[in-house]
């Protein structure tokens, strides 16, 4: 393929924009971190899923293959209290929301990641994580049955969130959490848990261990899935910017550590959404869900526009007037696009012309800038006229992921129809008079 065509991407640890290669030369090969499902996802989650999604279009289209990884964090400390409280098993309870966030996911038309693999389902792997990081000294075991990671043995913890720049001082938060009775028996607060010792509240979700009976930290689950389905290095890794720290870089540790490689080679995060000006938080009721925004009558595709809206390293406010307006931009490319039919998503893989769409290209393959690609389509509608104008119309909605409304076909009253075609017949027969006649009593009555 052209390298020219390539996608281009802000890398959070090297704070720049590089050019995404696949490391093996063949498929690129990415991971995010999935949903936490214990509860339906709400529109700023599916901002990152829905950015995560254009990466993957972005490179589909550009011509390169991909492997796209996302796990479902289905046993955490939420998961398990939620269940708990709603006296389902842990499995009935997540497969609920599980269920619910493919269903939100399909209605934004987000692909479905290659692999999808469940954390409770991993559970072996992590225990062998732990066990390979007690045995190289970078984490030990308390007496209450947990495990933690001893940050201090790790030279390189923070470097990916510049801990050292940011002035997040460990001494300090140690103090700060001493006083927690909370606190599991760690030797230093900053150390991280790898395997929760059991506790009461966690009623039947327990598993078996050689530090007894617990559950894994909630860190240990990527790391481990991770290095089973991408291995040691791969190609890029993402999530939202809350996960950076301390998520991510507990990641890093896990898994340098425990078996060496490169990790992720590009770190992808998105920055949150924020709703009518402000943080999104359930005390705040601004937690929209697509249910809730169905209920007011928008369309999830409405809502993947507002998402597309905005750069993604740039917080984005979503407001209830933005989905009037994104439900007006869909109507008026439906509109444009009448009478052409677009080719199925594979078929636009590996594009090379946009024809008059180009630079909409260009905007989203330079640092997926989705709100530049959607002002060049825009831009450049009218000036779309060739068989291949449209081809690269359909491939940059297919890479945004939009999917155009259908257009009412114009209702014509079976009166007119039947003077349309007396009028036709006349033409026929040369009739102009007639012909004419009826041409003047249609377009009276506002037809042409
Ligand atoms: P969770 O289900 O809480 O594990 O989150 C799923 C994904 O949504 C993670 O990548 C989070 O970083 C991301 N996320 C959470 N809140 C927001 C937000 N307001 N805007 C964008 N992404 C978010
Ligand atoms: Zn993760």
């Amino acid at each position: 393929m052209v390298k020219g065509s390539r996608v281009r991407l802000f890398d959070t640890e090297k704070r720049e924009v590089t050019t995404l290669e696949p490391v093996d030369g063949k498929s690129y090969r990415f991971y995010c971190c999935g949903p936490t499902v214990y509860g339906p996802a709400h529109i700023g989650n599916f901002r990152t899923f829905v950015m995560q999604d254009v990466l993957r279009r972005a490179l589909e289209i550009g011509g390169t293959h991909t492997q796209h990884v996302r796990n479902i964090t289905d046993v955490d400390d939420k998961t398990i209290r939620d269940s708990v409280a709603a006296g389902e098993t842990l499995e009935d309870f997540t497969a609920r929301w599980r269920d619910l966030f493919h269903a939100d996911c399909e209605a934004l038309n987000c692909l479905p990641p290659h692999l999808e693999p469940s954390a409770v389902k991993h559970v072996p792997e992590q225990i062998t994580m732990i066990q390979e990081l007690i045995e190289k000294g970078y984490a030990y075991s308390s007496d209450d049955g947990s495990v933690y990671f001893k940050i201090s043995s790790y030279q390189d913890y923070g470097k990916l969130s510049r801990l050292d720049t940011r002035e997040l001082d460990l001494g300090k938060t140690q103090n700060e959490r001493a006083n927690s009775a909370d606190e599991y028996d760690k030797e230093n607060a900053a150390d991280f848990v790898l395997w929760k010792g059991r506790r009461d509240e966690d009623g039947a979700n327990y598993w078996e261990s050689p530090w007894g009976h617990g559950r894994p930290g909630w860190h240990l689950e990527c790391s481990a899935m991770i290095r089973k389905y991408l291995g040691k290095t791969f190609d890029l890794h993402s999530g939202g910017v809350d996960l950076v720290f301390p998520h991510h870089e507990n990641e890093i540790a896990q898994s340098k550590c425990s078996c060496g490689g490169e990790f992720a080679r590009h770190w992808f995060h998105i920055t949150h959404l924020r709703v009518e000006g402000a943080k999104m938080s359930k005390s705040k009721g601004n937690l929209y869900t697509l249910s809730d925004l169905a209920q007011r009558g928008h369309s999830a595709m409405e809502v993947r526009y507002v998402l597309l809206s905005g750069h993604y390293r740039k917080p984005l406010n979503f407001t209830l007037d933005s989905l009037h307006a994104a439900k007006e931009a869909l109507t008026k490319l439906a509109k444009a696009a009448r009478g052409h039919t677009s080719p199925t998503y594979k078929k636009l893989f590996h594009c090379s012309d946009f024809g008059v769409f180009s630079k909409a290209w260009e905007k989203l393959r330079e640092d997926l800038n989705t709100a530049g690609a959607l002002g060049e389509l825009f831009g450049n509608l009218k000036e779309a006229n060739s068989e291949q104008d449209w081809q690269g119309f359909f491939a940059i909605l297919g890479a945004l992921g939009l999917v155009l409304p259908e257009t009412e076909a114009v209702a014509v009253p079976a009166e007119i129809t039947k003077l349309a075609q007396k009028r036709w017949e006349a033409k026929q027969s040369k009739d102009w008079a007639v012909s004419d006649q009826i041409r003047d009593e249609l377009s009276a009555q506002g037809w042409i």
